[in-house]
C-alpha cells in the first residue's frame, strides 16, 4: 500500500498532464482511500478532484477533458452525468450515424 506516501508522490506533473504513477485499472490510476473501516480502490482522477475542487456530487462522473485516462490535473476534470460522459466519448458522429441505422432498419421493416 501507500504507508507515508501521500496521493501526490504518486503524480508526475508535465506541462500539460499530471500523469498517474501509481497503479492502474483499465488504464485508469487507481488509488486505495481509507473509507470508515477499511481501503477502497478509488479512481486516481476522482480522488484527485476531491483533494482540490471538491465534494462530487452523488450520480456524477469525473470526465478527462484532455481523454488521458491516468491524468489527474483538475484543469482537465469536469464533473458530469454519466450520460453526458458516454455521449462525449463516443461523439455526436457516432450518435448520427446509429440513428440513422435504426431508421432505415425501422424503413425497411415496414416496407
Ligand atoms: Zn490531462
Amino acid at each position: 500500500m501507500h504507508k507515508g506516501k501521500g496521493f501526490w508522490d504518486y503524480v508526475n506533473k508535465t506541462a500539460t498532464c499530471w500523469l498517474w504513477k501509481g497503479g492502474m485499472t483499465r488504464g485508469y490510476g487507481v488509488y486505495a482511500v481509507w473509507r470508515g473501516n477499511r481501503y477502497r480502490n478509488t479512481r486516481a482522477h476522482r480522488v484527485a478532484y476531491e483533494l482540490t475542487i471538491g465534494f462530487i456530487p452523488v450520480g456524477l462522473e469525473i470526465d478527462h477533458l484532455c481523454r488521458v485516462r491516468n491524468c489527474v490535473n483538475p484543469a482537465h476534470l469536469e464533473a458530469v452525468t454519466h450520460r453526458e460522459n458516454i455521449l462525449r466519448g463516443i461523439g455526436p458522429e457516432m450518435l448520427r450515424q446509429r440513428h440513422l441505422a435504426k431508421k432505415q432498419r425501422k424503413a425497411a421493416e415496414t416496407a
